[in-house]
């Protein structure tokens, strides 16, 4: 059995103690191990502050994102065997597994667009400058320079390529070294990127760093200068959080926690036309995609009461054809989930579910033989049902969640906004007005808000989170923001405001005089 190290201090470097075994979820046969116990981490964030930081910081922006092309080629180069390794220890299907590992490629490389645009400056330069006196003199201007500490990111079981690279694309362009942990029980992924990277010899000393294993006391190790980027569940953001350190140093987190995505079917949108026909594949898009783990996939359908029973026997027919099994066979069209805690939970939440709803596809009795399957679950509810689970708890897993509506916007939204802050919700409608007053309740609960139009050619849907745009969301799903194009780079950048001589300014600045 392989056994993953860690890439700790410019070297690869074994935890001791009991290992955590990474298995095949499909075969739960045992494809690896990883222990974290005994690492010198506060040397290793030592080593990425005053190794790594320095020499991003001496780079130029086009240079960082030079560097972020070359990753993305590795990735490239090696995308069959990532490939396989998603399939066997992911339980990823191919086409899953190209999800995550080709946004991983799309983000370095949408980054590294971005850092050529930015060309030669080193600082960046934030809105236009400012008269602050009765002369031109007088003047402001904000910028950002790169904090002098290590970025650590925490990522989450379901995206390991991904997750590693779109945290660590906007980090590096902005000049911060990365510590990147994956979610033990996938960590493959991530950690055979790793080896590709350092055997490539890509990047500068220090500036990126894997922790294999459990985190340790990896956050509590930050100070002031140093941000902790988290993906992972809402309990393990807050205890994050709420760590002493965290509070006393105000070291920067960005939380990207749980979701109840929400898909509105407009009342206009009648059965068979071609909007209907868009938000059917939608849904069943994100129910089997990654098995249902996606924090963007749709958890709760909202449909127009008139035509609810119709979107009910659809969605049943659409689930039924959806072969489920190892992902390894070309026949599959959805793997099992990550792991046997992850098969718990999810039988635990469609236990929550079908107790104040009905099962209308599916439920979560055991699959026969080895591997951790389960069946897609669409769970009905009646109108104006109090249903609280629905609204409380992310079933991550190939599960969704029914809920008729009167048919009007605001009721749509004065529904989902029960979830509480999520990702992503999208609309389907062609009634300007509906989707007025639907974007209008929703908007304040969500980081993106996705309107399916047939019209729009090669639609990934809402579930796929593309690097231009902002993806966080407020409240459940953790209050962060990732991504966005430049505006991923404030995290990792101290926002600072010149105040003086106009000249002075400008010359520091590098913007030229007006
Ligand atoms: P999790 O148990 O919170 O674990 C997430 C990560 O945190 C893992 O790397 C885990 O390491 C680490 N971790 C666990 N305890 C920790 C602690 N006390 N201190 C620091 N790190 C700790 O979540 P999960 O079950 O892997 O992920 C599923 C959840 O992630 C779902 O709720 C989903 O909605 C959410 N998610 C959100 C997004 C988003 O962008 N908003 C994306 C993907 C997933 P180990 O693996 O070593 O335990």
């Amino acid at each position: 059995m392989r056994t993953l190290r860690s890439y700790l201090g410019e070297r690869w470097v074994d935890g001791l103690g009991a290992p955590q075994i990474l298995v095949n979820p499909a075969t739960e046969e045992p494809l690896a191990q990883a222990s974290s116990e005994g690492l010198d981490l506060a040397a290793a964030l030592d080593h990425a502050r005053s190794k790594g930081g320095p020499a991003l910081r001496a780079l130029s922006f086009a240079e960082r994102g030079a560097l972020l092309k070359e990753m993305a080629k590795a990735i490239q180069a090696h995308r069959d065997e990532l490939l396989e390794l998603a399939v066997a220890n992911g339980g990823n299907t191919r086409s899953d597994a190209k999800f995550d590992v080709d946004g991983a490629i799309f983000t370095l490389q949408t980054y590294a667009e971005l850092g050529e645009k930015l060309g030669a400056a080193r600082l960046l330069v934030d809105g236009e400058g400012i008269q602050l006196g009765r002369s031109p003199r007088f003047h402001g201007q904000h910028v950002c320079v790169p904090r002098l500490g290590v970025a650590v990111h925490i990522n989450a079981f379901n995206f390991p390529a991904w997750g590693l690279a779109e945290k660590a694309a906007a980090a590096l362009l902005a000049g911060m070294p990365v510590l990147s942990k994956p979610a033990t029980s996938s960590a493959m992924v991530a950690h055979r990127v790793m080896e590709i990277l350092v055997e490539k010899k890509i990047l500068p000393e220090g500036a990126l760093s894997l922790l294999v294993g459990a985190p340790r006391n990896l956050p509590a190790l930050l100070g002031s200068q140093d941000v902790l980027a988290f993906t992972g569940s809402g309990d393990t953001g807050m205890l994050i959080r709420a760590l002493p350190n965290i509070v006393r140093e105000s070291v920067r987190v960005n939380v990207e926690a749980d979701s109840l995505n929400a898909a509105v079917l407009g009342p206009d949108a009648e059965p068979g036309g071609d909007m209907y026909e868009t938000f059917l594949k939608d849904v069943l898009r994100d129910m089997t995609q990654k098995a249902g783990q996606k924090c963007t996939a749709i958890r709760r359908v909202l449909v127009a009461d008139a035509h609810a029973t119709t979107v009910r026997d659809d969605l049943a027919e659409g689930l039924k054809i959806v072969r489920v099994g190892n992902p390894a066979l070309e026949e599959t069209r959805m793997g099992p989930v990550a792991s046997g805690a992850q098969l718990a939970d999810v039988r635990e939440g469609v236990g929550k579910l079908a107790a104040e709803g009905k099962a209308a596809f599916g439920s979560a009795a055991p699959l026969a033989g080895k591997g951790f399957f389960i069946s897609p679950v669409l769970i009905e509810f009646a109108k104006g049902a109090l249903a609280a689970s629905v609204h409380a708890r992310e079933v991550f897993g190939p599960v969704a969640s029914l809920l008729p509506y009167s048919g009007k916007g605001t009721d749509a939204a004065a529904i989902v906004a029960r979830g509480n802050g999520g990702l992503v919700s999208s609309a389907y409608s062609e009634d300007s007005d509906f989707l007025e007053e639907v974007v209008a309740g929703i908007a304040p609960y969500h980081g993106r808000i996705f309107l399916g139009h047939p019209k729009i050619e090669m639609s990934p849907g809402p579930g796929t989170v593309l690097p231009q745009l902002a993806h966080g969301g407020p409240g459940r799903a953790g209050g962060g923001e990732e991504l966005g194009g430049v505006r991923a780079l404030a995290f990792y950048m101290q926002r600072v405001a010149l105040e003086g001589s106009r000249p002075v300014i400008q010359k520091l600045t590098g913007v030229p005089p007006s």
